[in-house]
């Protein structure tokens, strides 16, 4: 090797120690615009990707039909889970300038999906949106998440619902998954309105949950509960509006039967603010 060829290495180890370094600092949460470590903005050969398939399992044994005693309505409450079964985590990171004092109205950020491969570089493609929502205190992806209420012959009675929410690890559902971390990775939701970088994902293996109890996670099906007992159909698609790079699609959608109408057992309850 020449003079010449060993300085060129060691600038080469230089560069490549100072790109570890930055990558290794921009792998933290936190404050600060765009922190990210990937080298790529389109989806490369060898990107490990995510999986989301709802919990079919949790919706039929955790729903429930509510008379709220504040207002007289009859809410039909469920569960929800998303479960991430595929080969890379689910990781969405959104980022902006900084805001000095003023959010945004709609307060908004733009979405980005970090896809990794199995060498830790990653690519990073925009998805949608990231918003803050002000009784939660912490940013959603939007539309990761749509429910329906179906009669028997598959149409609609209530309006599509489309929710957003901060992913996150809750449960590790699938630990012999290849990648499946022990230990949540994503964890917490940034509760800063002002945040200029957020990073929320659900893992290899782990699912992220979303009670009952919870607002949005109920249909008023006061009308249907004065009507004739008949079938109905809750209808639960995670990423219904297809922004989400994933392994496959054709299993995002999941639901269970629920008979409404006069006569219908019922409790009494209703949701509580909440994350
Ligand atoms: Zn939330």
């Amino acid at each position: 090797m020449t003079a010449r060829g060993m300085m060129g290495l060691i600038a080469a180890l230089l560069t490549a120690s100072a790109a570890l370094l930055v990558a290794t600092v921009a792998g933290g949460e936190g404050g600060g615009q765009n922190q990210s470590p990937c080298s790529s903005t389109t989806i490369t050969a060898g990107a490990l990707m995510p999986d989301l398939v709802p919990d079919q399992q949790l919706l039929a044994d955790d729903h429930v039909i509510w008379r709220d005693p504040q207002t007289g309505q009859f809410l039909l409450a469920f569960s929800a889970g998303i479960k991430n079964l595929g080969a890379g985590t689910m990781n969405a990171v959104g980022y902006r300038d900084s805001v000095a004092g003023d959010v945004p109205s709609p307060n908004t950020m733009p979405a980005y999906q970090r896809l990794f491969h199995a060498n830790g570089s990653c690519d990073e493609v925009q998805i949608g949106t990231l918003t803050y929502h002000a009784v939660h205190h912490h940013y959603h992806l939007d539309g990761v998440m749509n429910y329906e209420l179906l009669d028997a012959g598959g149409h609609s009675v209530k309006p599509n619902t489309k929710i957003a929410f901060c992913l996150a690890d809750i449960v590790r559902v699938a630990p012999t998954l290849p990648g499946s971390p022990k230990a949540p990775a994503y964890n917490g939701c940034d509760p800063n309105r002002q945040s200029t970088y957020v990073n929320m994902g659900t893992s290899v293996g782990w699912e992220d949950i979303y009670d009952k109890m919870l607002f949005g996670q109920n249909f008023d099906v006061t009308d249907l509960m004065s009507r004739p007992q008949a079938q109905y159909f809750i209808r639960q698609t995670v990423d219904a509006a297809g922004i989400i790079h994933e392994q496959n699609d054709a299993n995002n959608s999941t639901g269970t039967w629920v008979t409404l109408g006069v006569g219908v057992p019922y409790s009494t309850g209703g949701p509580r603010p909440g994350v």
